[in-house]
C-alpha cells in the first residue's frame, strides 16, 4: 500500500488543526475554499471556484483513458461552542468542526497531493469539495451548478469519519445506509375562549395533545416492523395561561426512514392522520411538510469495488461492515445520480481517543485517521483508474 511521508503527514495534520481553528458554517466557508482551491492549485489540478456557493472542484487528467471518478469531501461546521481544551481549539465563539469535516478535507488533500506526485491511474479524477453537509444541502447545490455535467464521474465515492469504531476501521455497506430526514410544522386552529368555559370554544391543545400519542402508532401500525423508521414530536408550543383556551397549537416534528418507499408511505399515513384528527376535535389542521436530504443507498457493484479495493490493501480486521444509520448525510443526492458508496473510518472505539460522538462539543477529529483514510483514497483512485485495466 502507498503510503504519506512523515513529513507529508505533519504537514497534513498541521493542515487539520489550521481547519479547526478557523471554522465556518454552511456556505460561509470561505477561508476553507480558499485554501483548498490554492493547495489543488499549486499541485497541477485543474480549479473550478463558487459551485454551489463555496464549492471547490480539483481536476486532474491523467492519460487518455475516457473513465472518470469523484470524491467527495465536506468543508462545514457547525454552529457548537467548543470544549475540547485543545490547542488547537476554534478560534470561532459558537462555531466548531464537530463532525470531522476537517479531517474529512485533510484526508481527501492529502490523498490529492500524493497522487499528484506519484499517482499511477489512466482517466480523471474529480475531487469535489462541497459546503453545507450539515442541513445546507450544499451537495444538491453544487449539482444545480451542473456539478456532474461540467465534471462527468463513472463513480463516486465519499468517506465520514464514525466513532465508536476502532480508529483507522474502514467500514462498508451495501443498498440504504443512511436515513432520509424530512420535517414539518404542523398548526392546528381552533376558537380561543375562558378556561371555565370550554363548551364555547374548540380547544386546539387538546387536539395537539392527542395528535402526538396518534403520531407514535405510524411506526408501530403501519410500518413494517423489520423497517428502521423515526417519528419524532420535537416541539409542541400552545397556550400562555391556566384559564385561556389558545386559539392554535404548533408541533415540530422529524421523520427518518431507510427506504425510500417507507419514507413515501409514512408521509401519507401522517397528512391522513393529522387531517383527520384535526377534523375529530373541530380544528383546522395546516401542514408545512419541508422534504430533507434522501434515502443514501450504495450502489451494490461500486461498493464490491470500494471494498474489494480496502480488502486488497488493508489488513482484514481493518475492515468492517457499517450499520446502517439513522443520521442523514446530503451525500445521498449525489448518489441519486451518479453510481457509488459512502464508507465511514472508525475515529476510535468506545474508550479509546476519538470516541467521543460527532456533534457533542467535546468531538475531535482523530488526527491518526489522516494516514489511513489517504492511502485508502490513493488505492481507490489507482485500482478504479488502472493503468492496466482495458
Ligand atoms: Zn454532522
Ligand atoms: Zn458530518
Amino acid at each position: 500500500m502507498e503510503r504519506l511521508s512523515d513529513q507529508a503527514l505533519q504537514t497534513f495534520i498541521d493542515l487539520r488543526r489550521d481547519i479547526h481553528r478557523h471554522p465556518e458554517l454552511a456556505f460561509q466557508e470561505r477561508r476553507t475554499a480558499a485554501l483548498v482551491a490554492a493547495q489543488l492549485g499549486a499541485w497541477g489540478y485543474e480549479v473550478t471556484t463558487g459551485l454551489g456557493g463555496t464549492g471547490v472542484v480539483g481536476q486532474l487528467k491523467r492519460g487518455t483513458s475516457s473513465r472518470s471518478i469523484g470524491l467527495r469531501a465536506d468543508m462545514d461546521a457547525l454552529p457548537i461552542a467548543e470544549a475540547t481544551g485543545a490547542a488547537w481549539a476554534s478560534c470561532e465563539h459558537g462555531v466548531m468542526h464537530a463532525c470531522g469535516h476537517d479531517g474529512h478535507t485533510a484526508m481527501l488533500l492529502a490523498a490529492a497531493h500524493h497522487l499528484a506526485q506519484h499517482g499511477r491511474f489512466d482517466g480523471t479524477l474529480n475531487l469535489i469539495f462541497q459546503p453545507a453537509e450539515e442541513g445546507g444541502g450544499g451537495a444538491l447545490k453544487m449539482m444545480e451548478d451542473g456539478l456532474f455535467e461540467r465534471f462527468p464521474c463513472d463513480a463516486i465515492f465519499a468517506m465520514h469519519n464514525m466513532p465508536g469504531f476502532p480508529q483507522g476501521q474502514l467500514l462498508f455497506r451495501s443498498g440504504p445506509t443512511m436515513a432520509s430526514s424530512d420535517y414539518a410544522t404542523i398548526t392546528l386552529h381552533g376558537v380561543g375562549g375562558h378556561g371555565a368555559m370550554p363548551h364555547k370554544a374548540t380547544d386546539p391543545l387538546v387536539a395537539a395533545a392527542s395528535l402526538v400519542m396518534a403520531l407514535q402508532t405510524i411506526v408501530s401500525r403501519n410500518v413494517d416492523p423489520m423497517q428502521p423508521a423515526v417519528v419524532t414530536v420535537g416541539a409542541i408550543h400552545s397556550g400562555e395561561a391556566n384559564n385561556v383556551i389558545p386559539t392554535s397549537a404548533r408541533l415540530e416534528i422529524s421523520l427518518r426512514a431507510l427506504d425510500p418507499q417507507v419514507r413515501r408511505n409514512m408521509e401519507g399515513r401522517i397528512k391522513a392522520l393529522i387531517e383527520l384528527q384535526a377534523q375529530s376535535y373541530g380544528v383546522r389542521a395546516e401542514i408545512a411538510w419541508r422534504p430533507g436530504y434522501a434515502v443514501l443507498v450504495n450502489d451494490a457493484q461500486q461498493t464490491a469495488r470500494a471494498l474489494a479495493v480496502a480488502q486488497q490493501h488493508f489488513p482484514a480486521d481493518q475492515i468492517a461492515q457499517a450499520p446502517m444509520l439513522t443520521g442523514s448525510e446530503d451525500f445521498a443526492f449525489m448518489l441519486e445520480r451518479v453510481p457509488g458508496c459512502y464508507l465511514f473510518i472508525g475515529n476510535g472505539a468506545d474508550g479509546e481517543p476519538g470516541a467521543c460522538m460527532v456533534h457533542n462539543p467535546a468531538y475531535d477529529f482523530n488526527d491518526q485517521n489522516i494516514a489511513p483514510g489517504a492511502a485508502y483514497w490513493i488505492a481507490l483512485v489507482n485500482e478504479l483508474l488502472s493503468l492496466t485495466h482495458p
